[in-house]
């Protein structure tokens, strides 16, 4: 993994447990190491599509002023979820938290405490579909990509289903489910997802029409999430039999929005037509 490190962020923090200390202050010093890919900032050129570390810095010196904390391992533990919050795409961090003023009575140059904090796992399902090509081997290999990038929980049996919506005249779709866990984010989910499309060579010309794969997000967490790239949970899932029925063989007690998945299968259109493989 690719790291964006900050070194010597200072300001004066409050934190200590001697009262002479919360009231007079002292210099803190931070370095931060952020483990984040900046490929698609390498490709791109573009700013938004990095960790700013200005703002980084920022959010740090404002870890600085609050609290006042007693101990500095709370105050690193602070900074580090901060950041992990802030920055859904930053994998790792390590901070380290210099106290070169302590109260210590002896002579010594600095003192510090690190720490390394880790994102947030997540658990994801997401519902793969290809109706040209070979389907069952695209299929085969886009849970295999999405393996690489993932933890793979759960893998649905696979389902023949007829097309709904789109063109007339598709060929049947086969379509599975899986259940990932992962640290990525719901917008780097959505890349890899688009990434492993466009290796399959996935074009987009009309609504629906007949594609080599498709990898749509339907559900991170229990999260909520509606932006020009992402709805979560996806806006169609709830009443297509394709997703539902094998999401279903995969996890019988899946609830999605508090309804059970094998009940919304059992009321969807087109599950009458869905044969199990
Ligand atoms: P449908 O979304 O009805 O299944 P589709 O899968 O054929 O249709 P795509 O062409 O794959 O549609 O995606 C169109 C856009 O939908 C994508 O560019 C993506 O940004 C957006 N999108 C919004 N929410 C999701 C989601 N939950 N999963 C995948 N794509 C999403
Ligand atoms: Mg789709
Ligand atoms: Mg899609």
């Amino acid at each position: 993994m690719d790291r964006i490190s900050i070194y010597g962020i200072s300001a004066t923090g409050y934190h200590g447990v001697f009262e002479h200390e919360k009231r007079d202050g002292q210099e803190f010093i931070i370095d931060v190491v952020l483990h984040v890919d900046i490929t698609r900032a390498a490709a791109s050129d573009n700013v938004l599509d990095t960790v700013h570390y200005g703002e980084v810095s920022e959010l740090v010196v404002e870890q600085i002023k609050a609290g006042p904390w007693d101990l500095i391992e709370k105050l690193g533990s602070e900074i580090a979820e901060a950041i992990l919050a802030a920055y859904p795409s930053v994998a790792t961090i390590d901070v380290v938290v210099h106290k070169p003023q302590a109260p210590i009575p002896v002579p010594f140059s600095d003192v510090t405490i690190s720490l390394t904090r880790h994102q947030k796992q997540h658990t994801a399902i997401i519902a793969l579909g290809a109706n040209l090509g070979d389907p069952q081997a695209t299929l085969a290999a886009a849970v295999q990509e999405l393996g690489a990038e993932t933890e793979l929980l759960k893998v649905s049996p696979l389902a023949i289903t007829k097309p709904v919506g789109g063109p007339p005249d598709q060929p049947d779709y086969t379509n599975q489910v899986v259940q990932v866990r992962t640290r990525l984010s719901p917008h780097e989910l959505l890349d890899l997802c688009q990434s492993i499309e466009a290796k399959h060579h996935r074009t987009r010309e009309v609504r629906w029409e007949a594609r080599t794969l498709d990898l749509d997000l339907i559900a991170y967490d229990q999260l909520r999430l509606d932006d020009e790239r992402l709805t979560l949970p996806h806006p169609r899932a709830a009443i297509r039999g394709f997703v539902l029925a094998p999401w279903s063989w995969m996890d019988p007690d899946a609830v999605l929005e508090g309804q059970l998945v094998s009940r919304l299968a059992a009321e969807a259109a087109d599950t009458k037509d869905i044969i199990r493989l």
